[in-house]
C-alpha cells in the first residue's frame, strides 16, 4: 500500500474503518431486533398464561370437565392470539385443549415435570410457533397451562431487515467510500499544485517563491516552510558561488604571479642574484598557495563532515602554553610587545591539543598581524563557572563594527592587501571557529577600531580528575 497516493490510502482506511462499522452496528441492529421480537412475544404469552389462571378461577371451581371446555372455548375465541392453548393437570387429564395442538398433538409437561416455566420455539405444520408454560394452582389443584403464539409475522420481519442490511451496508460502503475518495483527492490537489510548484523552481531559478495561501492551515505552513527552505537554499548557494570565485581567486593570483616572475627571469639572462630572487620570490607565492590549499581542503573535510577531532581530557594550560610560545616569537620579530597570563592550578578540558592549539594560534598570529611596532598583545586563560576562556586582546586596528559579523566568512578580509602582505588567507577564523565548535564551545569577538580588539574562546571545562 505504502506505493498508493496518499487519497488511495486515506480511502482505504476510511473503507476498512467504515466496513468494521457498518458490520458491527448491522449484527446489534440485527440481534436488538431479534430480542425485542421475542421480548414482547413472550411478554404477550405470560399475559395470556394469567388471562387462563384468573379466568379459570372464576370459572371453574363449581364446573365439571365438560362444561369448563365449553367455557375455555368460548373464552378462547375472545382472547388474542386465537385458541392456541392447552391445560392438563396432575394426573395428564387434559383440561382443555384447542384444535391445532390436539391434531399436531404437541407435547405438554405436566405439572411435577415442570420445575419452573419454560419458552421453546417449535415448528408446527410448517409454522413456527414460540410456546409458554407455566404450573398454576387452581382449587388446591396443580395444571400446566402452555400457550403458544405465532411467530411467522415477526419472523419475516426479521427476514426483511436481515436481508435490508445485507444490501444496504455493501451500497452504503462502496457510496460513502467514493464520496471519501473524492474529499481525498479534492483535499490534497492543493498539495499537488505545491509539489509541482515546487518542482519547477531549480538551482538556477531559487530566486523564485511559491504562492502562499492565506488559509490559516497546513497548506499556508507547508507553502511557507519550503519558501524559508528556498531562502536557505539560496542563501547558502550565494555563499558557495561566492566561496568558489573567492578561492579561485586566491588560487590565480600566486600562480599568475609565479608566471610572471619566471617569465621575466628566463627573458634573458642575468646575474645568478637576480636568479635567486625571482626563485625566493616563486618559492614564497608557492607556499602560501599550498597554505591555502591546506586551509581549503580543512574546510572541505570540516564541511563534509570527515574531519574529525579526538578529544580526550588535556590541561589547556599546555595547549595555550604552546600556542603562547609560537606567538611571543612573532610579537617579537613584529616588536609588539607579549604577556601572558595562565592559571597556577591544571583547567581540564576535554580537547584534540593539536586543532585547540592551532585555533588559538590563528588568533594570536592575528591579534599581531594587526597590531601595529610598539602595540601590544595581551593573553589569558581562566576557568569560570564551569568553562575555560582564553582571551586574546591587542591594542591594534580594531574591527569596524559592521564588519564584526563577516569576520568568520571564508576569504572575508577588511584589508586584502594588508592581510595579503601581513601573510594572511582570509581563512583562519573560519577554520578556529571550526575547532572551536568542535569543542562544543564559541568565540566572542569586541573591537573598537582604531583602538583594539579582544577575541575570547570559550569551551567547556571537564571534572579535573579525568586527567590522570
Ligand atoms: P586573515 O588571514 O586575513 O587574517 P582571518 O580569517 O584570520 O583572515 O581574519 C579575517 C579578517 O578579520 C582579517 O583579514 C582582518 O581584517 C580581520 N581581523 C581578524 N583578527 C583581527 C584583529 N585582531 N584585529 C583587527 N582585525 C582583525
Amino acid at each position: 500500500m505504502s506505493g498508493h497516493s496518499i487519497g488511495f490510502r486515506l480511502t482505504a482506511w476510511y473503507f476498512s474503518v467504515l466496513a468494521a462499522g457498518l458490520a458491527i452496528f448491522s449484527v446489534v441492529a440485527w440481534f436488538a431486533m431479534r430480542t425485542s421480537l421475542y421480548y414482547a412475544v413472550d411478554d404477550e404469552l405470560r399475559d395470556r398464561v394469567r388471562g387462563v389462571a384468573s379466568f379459570m378461577n372464576l370459572q371453574t371451581a363449581s364446573l365439571s370437565i365438560p362444561e369448563i371446555r365449553d367455557e375455555f372455548r368460548e373464552h378462547s375465541v375472545l382472547g388474542p392470539g386465537g385458541d392456541l392453548f392447552q391445560v392438563c393437570d396432575e394426573q395428564g387429564q387434559w383440561l382443555y385443549r384447542s384444535v391445532p395442538l390436539e391434531s399436531n398433538n404437541v407435547a405438554i409437561q405436566l405439572p411435577r415435570q415442570l420445575s419452573k416455566p419454560r419458552f421453546e420455539t417449535m415448528e408446527v405444520e410448517r409454522h413456527l410457533l414460540r410456546f409458554y408454560s407455566q404450573t398454576i394452582v387452581n382449587a388446591g389443584k396443580i395444571y400446566t397451562v402452555q400457550v403458544a403464539a405465532l411467530m411467522d409475522e415477526g419472523l419475516e420481519a426479521l427476514a426483511r431487515f436481515r436481508a435490508m442490511l445485507l444490501w444496504a451496508a455493501p451500497l452504503l460502503l462502496i457510496a460513502a467510500s467514493a464520496g471519501g475518495y473524492w474529499l481525498a483527492t479534492r483535499a490534497l490537489a492543493p498539495v499537488d499544485e505545491v509539489s509541482l510548484a515546487a518542482q519547477r523552481i531549480s538551482i538556477e531559478s531559487l530566486t523564485e517563491r511559491l504562492h502562499v495561501p492565506h488559509t490559516g492551515d497546513q497548506l499556508q505552513r507547508l507553502t511557507e516552510t519550503l519558501n524559508a527552505m528556498f531562502s536557505r537554499l539560496e542563501a547558502s548557494v550565494q555563499r558557495m558561488k561566492q566561496f568558489t570565485a573567492d578561492a579561485s581567486h586566491e588560487l590565480r593570483a600566486p600562480i599568475s604571479l609565479i608566471r610572471t616572475t619566471a617569465e621575466v627571469a628566463v627573458q634573458r639572462s642575468r646575474p645568478a642574484e637576480e636568479y635567486l630572487q625571482a626563485l625566493n620570490e616563486i618559492l614564497q607565492e608557492t607556499e602560501r598557495t599550498t597554505q591555502v590549499i591546506d586551509s581549503l581542503m580543512l574546510l572541505a573535510r570540516a564541511d563534509s563532515g570527515t574531519a574529525g577531532l579526538e578529544r580526550s581530557p588535556t590541561d589547556a594550560r599546555s595547549v595555550a602554553g604552546e600556542a603562547i610560545e609560537q606567538g611571543e616569537k612573532l610579537a617579537h620579530q613584529k616588536g609588539v610587545g607579549f604577556a601572558a597570563t595562565l592559571p597556577d592550578h591544571p583547567v581540564v578540558i576535554l580537547a584534540d591539543g593539536d586543532a585547540l592549539r592551532r585555533a588559538l594560534l590563528i588568533l594570536i598570529d592575528n591579534a599581531v598581524k594587526y597590531t601595529p611596532a610598539g602595540g601590544c598583545v595581551n593573553v589569558e586563560l581562566e576557568g569560570q563557572n564551569g568553562f575555560v576562556i582564553a582571551s586574546v586582546r591587542d591594542t591594534g586596528i580594531g574591527i569596524a563594527p559592521q564588519d564584526l559579523a563577516r569576520i568568520f566568512d571564508r576569504f572575508w578580509r577588511a584589508d586584502k592587501v594588508r592581510s595579503r602582505e601581513a601573510g594572511g588567507t582570509g581563512l583562519g577564523l573560519s577554520i578556529a571557529e571550526w575547532i572551536v565548535a568542535m569543542h562544543e564551545g564559541s568565540i566572542e569577538v569586541e573591537s573598537e577600531l582604531g583602538k583594539g580588539s579582544v577575541f575570547r574562546v570559550r569551551v567547556p571545562g571537564a571534572p579535573s580528575r579525568q586527567l590522570d
